[in-house]
């Protein structure tokens, strides 16, 4: 069995995964408001816990692991884009406008992630689907007099009634209202108490509940969802690392108070912020872009992919273009290397062993680029396959070029041959020399002419030529 190495957040150090029970490790993923596209740093966290989904079932078993990954489906900017449609003349209640909103914005997600290799967690659940369980833990947690209801619509959790609030960022209440803006409210018997249930407008989403109309807080949805599908106590939680605080805070402090006997996750994985060309990606900058937007100027999302495994997920990572072409050379050598060849039977153990390390991605990539100067296409293909790349579907990129490869090497072959008569070789010099320009390295035999694209391919030269 192998053993696989996690970094633990809540005890900040690597840890042997112990599954609460080998026959179903389950991890949940805190996933993504649905009110617009993914943009790049959203897709982070689904690619890095994507690798990890993949290791586990290689080492549980594929029918021995469950991931959950919620959609939130309720909030304020999913509204305010429904409003701004319907301001826009787009018929329909602002309710009608709300739900297309979502089901667009998730459809997008799914075929966006998808484009990234990421496989579609076990379970997907809304939180609109999960109002009766939210309502329920809220009672109980009033009930268990770790909630109150301000009598206007409002419940809140009382964060001093949970010693062990901050436990997981490692920081004291004090410093944690310090160093964010806690919004103090006259409802509030403690300014760092946080809502669980808040009032709605007629117009706006909402639910019966006992306190009156409304809809959730953010944080409870999770606290809910992954007691629904997972139980007291499971195995991984995981997420951005700007969500520790407040919210994951949040959900334990709700979890463990709801249900004292469990333990609510064991371990907890924080991957950290991507940035772009060294500077944090934000609208303000020019540097914020969806992952639409680079598929559609034509990276493909096996290139996006392997760019982020070469970061470890707990060091900040910084997309530049620079590692998108050079990503794309090594993946045409790769895919042009394994191609015909039928995968080995597992991947090879440098790289399960890389990747059992708390997730050493890099270190893996590492053991694949051995395995390609090795001419190991066998070993390289399954190898690379559990870590999402190479696979079959995802190849269609790398096939156009191949073709567009044999037409250029059947012109050098003809200028050859003609050559060869003529005794003038001054076109099969030109191709030579404009073929290595664009990155091709030429390979010649007496009956045969071979290019292999190299690092510094260039699709557009090539096609200038
Ligand atoms: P949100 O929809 O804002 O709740 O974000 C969805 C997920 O994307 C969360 O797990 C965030 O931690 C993650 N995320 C947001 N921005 C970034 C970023 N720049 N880099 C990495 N992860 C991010
Ligand atoms: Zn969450």
């Amino acid at each position: 069995m192998t053993t696989i190495k996690l970094h633990n957040t809540r005890t900040r150090g690597k840890e042997v995964l112990d599954p609460i029970n080998p026959d179903d490790v389950r991890l949940y993923l805190c996933g993504p408001t649905v009110y617009d596209r993914a943009h790049l740093g959203n897709a982070r966290p689904v690619v890095v816990f994507d690798v990890l989904y993949r290791l586990l079932r290689h080492a549980y078993g594929a029918d021995h692991v469950t991931y959950a990954r919620n959609f939130t489906d309720v909030d304020d900017k999913i509204n305010a884009t429904a409003l701004a449609r319907m301001e826009a003349g787009v018929p329909g209640t602002l309710e009608e406008l709300v739900q297309e909103r979502t089901e667009e914005t998730i459809s997008w997600y799914l075929n966006d992630m998808g484009q990234l290799g990421a496989l579609e967690p076990d379970h997907m659940p809304r939180a609109t689907a999960y109002i009766p369980q939210m309502i329920a833990m809220i009672e109980e947690l009033i009930a268990k007099d770790h909630a109150y209801a301000d009598g206007a619509g409002h419940v809140l959790f009382s964060v001093k009634s949970y010693a062990d609030y901050g436990a997981l960022s490692g920081r004291s209440v004090d410093d944690m209202i310090a160093g964010a803006r806690v919004e103090v409210a006259d409802n509030k018997r403690d300014p760092m108490d946080f809502v669980l249930w808040k009032p709605s407008t007629d117009e706006l989403p909402g639910w019966e509940s006992p306190w009156g109309r409304g809809r959730p807080g953010w944080h409870i949805e999770c606290s809910a969802m992954s007691h629904e599908l997972f139980g007291d106590s499971f195995d991984i939680h995981a997420g951005g690392n700007d969500l520790m605080f407040p919210h994951h805070e949040n959900e334990i402090a709700q979890s463990c108070c709801a249900h004292p006997d469990g333990e609510f996750a064991k371990i907890w994985l924080h991957n950290e912020m991507l940035q772009v060309e060294g500077k944090k990606m934000s609208k303000s900058l020019g540097n914020f872009f969806t992952v639409r937007d680079l598929l559609d100027q034509g990276y493909p999302g096996e290139v996006i992919r392997l760019v982020f495994l070469q970061t470890h997920y707990r060091k900040p990572m910084d997309w530049t273009d620079k590692k998108a072409k050079e990503s794309e050379a090594t993946l045409r050598k790769w895919r042009a290397l394994t191609k015909g060849a039928v995968p080995a039977t597992t991947a090879t153990t440098s790289v399960i062993d890389a990747l059992s390390d708390d997730l050493n991605t890099a270190g893996a990539l590492t053991e694949l680029h051995r395995l390609a100067s090795g001419g190991e296409a066998a070993d390289l293909l399954a190898s690379a396959q559990l870590l999402g790349l190479l696979s079959e579907e995802m190849g269609a990129w790398a096939e156009g070029e191949d073709i567009d490869l044999t037409a250029y090497e059947n012109a050098l072959f003809d200028a050859r041959q003609a050559a060869m008569a003529t005794k003038d070789f001054s076109e099969v010099d030109r191709l030579k020399t404009a073929y290595l320009a664009a990155g091709v390295e030429v390979r010649m035999s007496k009956d045969s002419v071979e290019l292999v694209p190299g690092p510094e391919f260039d699709a557009d030269k090539l096609s200038a030529i």
